[in-house]
Parts: structure tokens; C-alpha cells; sequence
């Protein structure tokens, strides 16, 4: 059976950094599952896996505006340091939930001086160009369930 919208996708997949460096993969967690057509993956990744097949194998590298953005520095500012609860501890690479007009996202800390913490609200994988080595596992119909939810109920999807 072949992938297309409004089925129900098993993939293995790792994903890597253009440096080389793993970023994710299904290794040890077992193949994710998802609803195929929904935007629930980037992209990018659900273009490449349209009329794909069951133990077909894809290698992609997805750029930054088919993934998780580019790069944008206005999200980049300085936070006053006693907005912070315990900000003599904090350090560049830590990262906190903070409210934006998206709903709440990650923020990591990029610089610490004596007034302010400076965060970034970019993901932190945007502007990446991302790798994906795919297999697909499994390819089915939604269930009437799964496609009135939006998502996937297999092991590897949703869980509720
Ligand atoms: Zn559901």
C-alpha cells in the first residue's frame, strides 16, 4: 500500500545534523507512526514519503524552510536578569518555557551579563538543513477514529 493522505504511516528513521551529529532517531524507541497528509511531520519529510511503500528506504536532507524554519533574530533579545527566578545560576546553553503570542515555546539562553539574559525563542532547529534516513515500516487506512482525532493511534503515535 502505497503512502498517501489519510493513512496511517509506520517509519524508522534517524536524523542527523549536517555536521554529522544524531539528532534523533527511532533506534531503541521503535518505528514512529503518524497520520500522512496533517502536517503532523515536517514538511519537507511528508513530500519525500508521498507514494512511498512499505520497506522502501529514503535518504533526504530537508532545508530549513521545508523543516522547522530559518533562522530569525529578532527572537533573539535581552531578558532582565530579575525576570529570572534564581538568575545567579543561570548559564548560556540552559533553557526555559516562556510565553510568546505563538503559545508557550523554548527558550535558550545565549548570554548572561550583569543586567540582562539574552534567549533565543528560535527552534532549536531552525535554520538547520536536516538529514532523514527513512524506512517505511508500515502503511494502512486511518481508522474513522484516527482521522476524526488527526493523528495517529498505533504504538509510535498518539497516546491519550
Ligand atoms: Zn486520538
Amino acid at each position: 500500500m502505497q503512502i498517501t493522505k489519510d493513512r496511517i504511516v509506520s517509519i524508522d528513521y534517524t536524523l542527523t545534523a549536517p555536521n554529522g551529529q544524531v539528532l534523533d532517531t527511532s533506534d531503541g524507541k521503535g518505528p514512529l507512526s503518524y497520520l500522512h497528509g496533517k502536517g503532523n511531520i515536517i514538511p519537507g519529510l511528508e513530500q519525500a514519503l508521498e507514494g512511498k511503500a512499505s520497506n522502501d528506504h529514503i535518504n533526504v536532507t530537508v532545508q530549513p524552510e521545508q523543516a522547522y524554519g530559518k533562522r530569525d533574530e529578532a527572537l533573539v533579545q535581552p531578558v532582565p536578569r530579575d525576570r529570572f527566578p534564581g538568575a545567579q545560576d543561570i548559564k548560556p546553553g540552559m533553557q526555559f518555557q516562556a510565553q510568546s503570542p505563538q503559545g508557550m515555546r523554548v527558550v535558550t539562553v545565549v548570554g548572561v551579563d550583569d543586567k540582562n539574559v539574552t534567549v533565543d525563542a528560535n527552534h532549536p532547529l531552525a535554520g538547520i538543513p536536516l538529514t532523514f534516513d527513512v524506512t517505511v515500516r508500515e502503511v494502512r487506512d486511518a481508522t474513522p477514529e484516527e482521522l476524526s482525532h488527526g493523528h495517529s493511534h498505533a504504538a509510535g503515535g498518539h497516546e491519550h
